[in-house]
């Protein structure tokens, strides 16, 4: 392990050093890569959802037992990722990606800023402006979401008569295979994994450098405050990545 860069200059020439030795560089992203847009981290002990427990609220067995209630944390979320836009992080990481200089985007995000900025991101945990039916598989999204929240005093319906689920993983779900088996693949092909805004704490995306590093691959780190990884990272930078991610992008004339 290396010390952490926190100088914003030094933490991305480290990053772009790593990038121009790599051929293929799969990105992991977390919370922390939206902290900048205004979105709390919802793991966090702060903000907008302190007095609830998402393992609590935000798991299937409540949704099954009390909609109302898990739709209600869901709309206020939902809220706040609509006044969000991308930001210097979001937008930097996108015009890598469109260069060719990192490849594609995981990200544990389900406030769709990557795609908002142009990114073909995985989300692998699901996305905030969509609602499923566990019934008959009907998906809906954005606008349409909001006029069912409105007309079902709450909690939206499908045309099939049953409670929408928000298209979030909820805690006790299993995430969505094919997104993950694609996540799993981009990390045997990766040369280099750069995590940004994660503290890789939660699986199977933690998993993903792992299984990067057992063919070869480099690690780089680039998240405030300690990580679950920090041991094995060829590379770790402290700085805010708003600051570092547009640095990267620039170095490279993008
Ligand atoms: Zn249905």
């Amino acid at each position: 392990m290396t010390d952490a860069l926190d100088d914003p200059e030094a933490a991305a020439a480290a990053l772009v050093a790593a990038l121009r030795r790599a051929r293929r560089t799969l990105v992991l992203t977390g919370a922390g890569v939206s902290t900048a847009s205004g979105i709390p981290d919802f793991r966090g002990p702060s903000g907008l959802w302190a007095d609830l427990d998402p393992r609590e609220v935000g798991h299937i067995d409540a949704f099954r037992r009390d909609p109302a209630r898990v739709w209600a944390f869901y709309a206020r979320r939902i809220a706040v990722v609509r006044e969000a836009r991308p930001n210097p992080a979001h937008l930097a990481l996108a015009a890598l990606e469109r260069a060719g200089i990192v490849g594609r985007v995981v990200t544990q995000n389900v406030d769709g800023l990557h795609r908002a900025a142009g990114s073909a991101a995985i989300e692998v945990h699901g996305r905030l402006d969509v609602a499923e039916c566990l019934g008959c598989g009907a998906r809906i999204e954005g606008a349409e979401l909001d006029e069912r929240l409105r007309a079902g005093g709450g909690v939206p319906r499908c045309a099939c008569g049953r409670a929408l689920k928000p298209g979030v993983v909820l805690f006790g779900e299993l995430l969505p295979a094919a997104a993950i088996d694609e996540a799993f693949a981009l990390a045997e092909e990766a040369d280099l994994v750069l995590a940004a805004g994660t503290s890789l704490e939660v699986h199977p995306v933690a998993s993903l450098p792992s299984a990067a590093r057992a063919r070869g691959a480099h690690f780089a780190i680039a998240n405030r405050g300690p990580t679950a990884l920090d041991d094995v990272a060829d590379v770790r930078v402290e700085a805010a990545l708003e600051e570092v991610l547009p640095r990267v992008a620039a170095a490279f004339d993008v």
